[in-house]
């Protein structure tokens, strides 16, 4: 059995949450162990709707707190990290039967107001009948509303807090499991497997964000608290985009859910999501034939040509760890976040992070710190709101003047290339290109605009360890590759890894 040694802070969970707390916690002099049973980001932040939002429609559910906080968040991630946060304008085509106009006039307004709003425009009023962005819709649909949020890659968005832990000194582990938790003494003694590895390490605090899995989680360390977590599905359809324009587009359904359509790795459309309660294991979560009908429904009230069955390329679902409110409609459940601090007198703490959106997971980090701050006094000050994540330092240029200038020192790189490589990986696509002049060195083409070098650069700089960590979570390949394609790259990668690891 290995002995990971000890650390002041273990924190469970590579999702979004735990992933922050890890790099926040270094960042501020705590020896940190970050573990992730499977890849980091594999859980609900690689399944998400990809917006930092306010969250217009919390507004009716009169979550001030959290949408001022959202707002505020967006663009403290949109210069962090401008690489892969973006700002993104929504259309909103008016359909009176779900809301009438002042109230939506009303809540654009709060928006436009509640947050400190400095980078993006402000919202505004849309003549679909003339305006090309009511060109795609159906013409019942002549007036409307946009505003302003951001998007974000968050599984990137994960991995990046992730390495900026890493680069701070955090131990960072994926595809290892917290089996047990004992206190022993003032500290936490864990049990962890990786594969058929089993090792220890000792903790004088714990942190709980093992997200849809913080009741297992739980368990394992014997801690019982009083607030519980619903889970709550959402399924999501990739298909082409089929509308012109940069815009995406929110939809509201009849019962007055509603649903983003979004413009998604240049060529392609997301949609979604549903709210479906869940029971069952987060592991297993798949999207039903309900969910498409519903989705490509609603789509096609809106659009004169929006996608069927056999336009949907990829799905994917996720389960929403939502802090049980007590509210009987799964739309309707606090999309807030909650701590339980576990701590009797003499004994290590353990917090454990209930809810919570991709766009707080900062805000959430300092409010945890602020929360074990008692249990380790020495503790530096908060950091993280000014300071960028890894490759988000663009040297003043703004992510267009950037990818000129990426562009202009490399002219033998095709353009999609170069926009792929700026938009991931930021000024760190220097890191990987480093002394490249032509194509072919950046070895096999797998298909699709994927490169030997940059898988290589995944798995030795991002903790890449399989195939898929490459081409869903770290990339988005995966849309591009053909089935033969992607059996080939798999072969190569796992023979590359086998020698890595060897
Ligand atoms: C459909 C959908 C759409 C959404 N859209 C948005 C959006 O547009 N914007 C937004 O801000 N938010 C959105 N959210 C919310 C957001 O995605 C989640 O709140 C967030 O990702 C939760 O992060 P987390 O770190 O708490 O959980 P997770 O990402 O699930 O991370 C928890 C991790 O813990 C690991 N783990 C579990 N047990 C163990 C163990 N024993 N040992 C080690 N590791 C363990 C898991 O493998 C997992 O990776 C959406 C959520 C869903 C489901």
């Amino acid at each position: 059995m290995t002995d990971l040694g000890d650390f002041d802070l273990a924190v469970i969970g590579g999702g979004v949450n735990g992933a922050g707390i890890a790099r926040d916690a270094a960042g501020r002099g705590l020896s940190v162990l970050l573990i992730e049973k499977h890849d980091f980001a594999e859980g609900t932040s690689s399944r998400s709707s990809k917006l930092v939002h306010g969250g217009l429609r919390y507004l009716e559910y009169y979550e001030f707190r959290l949408v001022r906080e959202s707002l505020i968040e967006r663009e403290v991630l949109l210069r962090a990290a401008p690489h892969i946060v973006r700002p993104m304008r929504f259309v909103l085509p008016h359909s009176p039967e779900q809301r009438p106009a002042w109230l939506i006039r009303l809540g654009l307004f709060l928006y436009d107001h509640l947050g400190g709003r400095e980078l993006l425009p402000s919202s505004g009023a849309l003549d679909l009948a003339r305006a090309p962005e009511g060109e795609p819709l159906r013409q019942a649909f002549s007036r409307g509303f946009a505003y302003s949020d951001c998007w974000v890659d968050d599984a990137r968005l994960v991995v990046l807090n992730v390495l900026d832990a890493s680069r701070l000194g955090a131990r960072v582990l994926s595809r290892t499991e917290l089996i047990s938790a004992r206190r022993d003494g003032g500290e936490w003694s864990l049990s962890l497997r990786s594969g058929a590895l089993e090792s220890r390490a000792r903790a004088r605090g714990l942190v709980n964000a093992a997200g849809p899995w913080v009741e297992d989680v739980e368990r394992a360390t014997g801690a019982n608290s009083a607030k519980r977590v619903r889970l709550v599905k959402g399924s999501h359809l990739i298909t082409a985009k089929f509308w012109r324009g940069e815009q995406a587009y929110l939809l509201q359904s009849p019962d007055r859910r509603v649903v983003f359509v979004s413009p998604y790795e240049e060529d392609f459309a997301l949609i979604g999501t549903t709210d479906v309660p869940f029971a069952g294991s987060p592991e297993d979560v798949a999207i039903e034939e309900s969910e498409v009908d519903e989705l490509l429904g609603l789509v096609n009230r809106y659009f004169r040509r929006g996608p069927t069955r056999d336009d949907v390329l990829h799905c994917f679902s996720g389960v929403r760890p939502l802090f049980d409110d007590g509210a009987d409609d799964a739309s309707a459940i606090t999309r807030d976040y909650v701590f339980d601090l576990d701590a009797p007198a003499g004994a290590a703490p353990v917090l454990t992070i209930i809810g919570g959106k991709i766009t707080t997971y900062r805000r959430l980090a300092e409010r945890a710190l602020e929360r074990l701050q008692p249990f380790f006094p020495a503790m530096t000050p908060l950091w993280t709101k000014g300071a960028t994540l890894p490759g988000g330092a663009l040297g003043g240029l703004g992510f267009s003047g950037f990818l000129s200038a990426l562009a202009s020192r490399n002219p033998w790189l095709p353009a999609e290339v170069a926009l792929g490589y700026a938009r991931r990986y930021g000024s760190r696509a220097e890191d990987l290109l480093k002394d490249a002049k032509s194509l072919e060195d950046l070895g096999r083409h797998f298909g699709g605009g994927l490169y030997e070098r940059e898988a290589l650069f995944l798995a030795a700089k991002e903790f890449a360890a399989s195939a898929d960590d490459v081409l869903e979570r770290r990339t988005k390949h995966h849309l591009r590759l053909t089935p033969e394609q992607r059996s080939s790259f798999e072969v190569w990668f796992d023979a590359k890894n086998r020698t890595r690891t060897v």
